[in-house]
């Protein structure tokens, strides 16, 4: 018999598994290489029932945005995948698009990738870096054009990262007269956690890296030498931000180094794994494609065309609409590398951001500068600011400046919460159409004040009775000198 004062056995107590996250949950090659192989021959049932779904904006699965992708050579899905693309654009965001500029600060590498003129090996390049007072002037020059958001590129030197924290402290507070930059983005090569949060503490908004490729082997071939060999240590970047708490963080992928299936499909996988992880998807991605980069082995104006990886144009739309219909909260930048009727028509197929009035060499800004060829590749859209603007004013989207978010502390999850749920209007329409009256006012030529006027007064109509007001008394305020007021 069983003595009753026995000692009850200690309960086993189940151990929950911490989740130990590798590369592969990032990555996972298999699963790649067998949803697009299996996408191939999907049917046109499967089709339909993955643009119905992407009505309902939760996303989709690496697996189902594999399937979209190979819709180009059927019309009338692409049709339908670039409206349905138009209408999340429009039910998350708005009408608005948001213009930024680059702003190269330095264009000396230790790689070599083989698509980039800033490589070490082209010798055809003079290197350097702005000094302060060269930042200062390129800096006044984008204020005196209405720019609000600028993006530090930089080439990888890796003693040279000072120099990113300097330029982004002298642009912050650089003012010409009646204009300020206030959101400085940064895309530089991948940062460790304590230089992510020397990057927090002078201001980041949104750190972007682009993988380039997913694929190793190709990654390999692309970046023969210097740090950017390291494949694993860019494909954890954005884990790193999120540990210094910088958490807008940007992904892209260079279209034209591999088959942009895989490349498409592996970065909503990567997508998917921060949102999964942390809860905080990218606040952004790109999908540049390969321009013409002198002295480049893959990108001179006669190797770039031979290249079996380039898109085609029909391509290219689909993969902007497809992003979107799998990536619903994430802003979807179109740079200056397409041209003007190409970015306008993205601009109706998903595309939230543009940059305007480029300028990819270092002091390319400077006004009387002799165009230079030390471009990091070719802009195809070289159309002033002012422009670029009036063609969106005329598309029917709506020009935005609006930096509120980043400076209320309205990032990362916060960001998330408020986008999801579409609450996120509230806040950009008015505040887009507030920065677009200083706009009006302090910088536009008077052909766009023309035009501009009598779209923000129709623009105005379409909000709800309260918050008109709200931004009625606020535009008055802008009229009488006020600037910066937002929602
Ligand atoms: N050096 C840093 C790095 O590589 O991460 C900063 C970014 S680099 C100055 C900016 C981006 O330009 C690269 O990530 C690459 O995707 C893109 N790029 C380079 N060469 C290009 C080309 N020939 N055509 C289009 N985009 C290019
Ligand atoms: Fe350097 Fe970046 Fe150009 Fe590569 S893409 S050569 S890392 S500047």
């Amino acid at each position: 018999m069983k003595p009753t004062n026995a000692i009850k056995p200690v309960r086993q107590i189940k151990k929950v598994p911490v989740k130990r996250w590798t590369l592969k949950d990032i990555i996972d090659d298999t699963r790649i290489v067998q949803a697009v192989a299996v996408a191939r021959t999907a049917p046109l049932s499967e089709v339909r029932r993955i643009i119905e779904k992407a009505k309902i904006k939760k996303g989709l699965t690496p697996e189902e945005t594999a399937v979209l992708l190979f819709q180009d050579h059927r019309p009338k899905i692409m049709k339908e995948i670039l409206k349905t693309a138009k209408e999340i654009k429009e039910a998350v965001y708005g009408q608005r698009q948001v213009f930024f500029a680059p702003l190269y600060i330095n264009n000396r590498c230790l790689n070599n990738c083989l698509y980039c003129a800033y490589r070490r090996d082209n010798t055809l390049l003079h290197r350097r870096s702005l000094s302060e007072a060269e930042i200062i002037k390129q800096v006044e020059l984008l204020e005196s054009l209405g720019h609000k958001r600028l993006l530090v590129v930089a080439g990888e030197v890796p003693g040279r990262f000072p120099e990113v924290v300097n330029a982004m402290k002298i642009i912050y507070r650089t003012r010409k007269s009646q204009g300020e930059i206030r959101r400085v983005n940064v895309n530089i090569a991948p940062p460790t956690v304590g230089q992510f949060r020397q990057l927090k503490k002078v201001g980041i908004g949104t750190y972007q890296c682009f993988q380039e490729t997913y694929h190793l082997p190709t990654y390999g071939h692309m970046h023969p030498s210097g740090p950017k060999a390291d494949y694993a240590w860019r494909l954890s970047v954005m884990d790193r931000a999120y540990r210094a708490k910088v958490e807008d963080v940007s992904l892209g992928i260079l279209l034209g180094l591999y088959d942009y299936h895989y490349d498409v499909v592996a970065m909503v996988m990567h997508a998917d794994y921060l949102d999964r992880r942390y809860n905080i998807g990218p606040h952004a991605v790109s999908v540049p494609r390969l321009k013409v980069a002198k002295g480049t082995p893959l990108c001179d104006d006669k190797t770039l065309n031979s290249n079996q990886y380039i898109l085609n144009d029909t391509q290219f739309k689909l993969v902007v609409a497809v992003i979107r219909l799998a990536l619903p909260y994430t802003g979807l930048i179109m740079s200056t590398r397409e041209s003007a009727a190409m970015r306008l028509e993205l601009m109706n197929a998903g595309v939230s951001q543009i940059s305007a009035g480029s300028h990819v060499d270092v002091g390319g800004y400077s006004t009387g500068a002799k165009k230079n060829n030390d471009g990091q590749f070719e802009v195809e859209d070289t159309r002033p600011l002012d422009e670029v603007l009036r063609n969106v004013i005329e598309s029917g989207n709506i020009p935005s400046f609006c930096t509120a978010c980043y400076r209320c502390g309205r990032t990362g999850e916060k960001i998330m919460d408020l986008l999801k749920p579409g609450t996120i209007q509230q806040f950009c329409f008015p505040n887009a159409l507030l920065t677009f009256q200083e706009y009006l006012e302090d910088y536009a030529s008077a052909e766009t004040r023309k035009l501009g006027i009598p779209f923000l007064v129709k623009q105005l109509q379409k909000l709800p009775t309260k918050v008109r007001a709200k931004t009625l008394g606020k535009l008055d305020r802008i009229r009488r000198g006020e600037r910066d007021l937002f929602f």
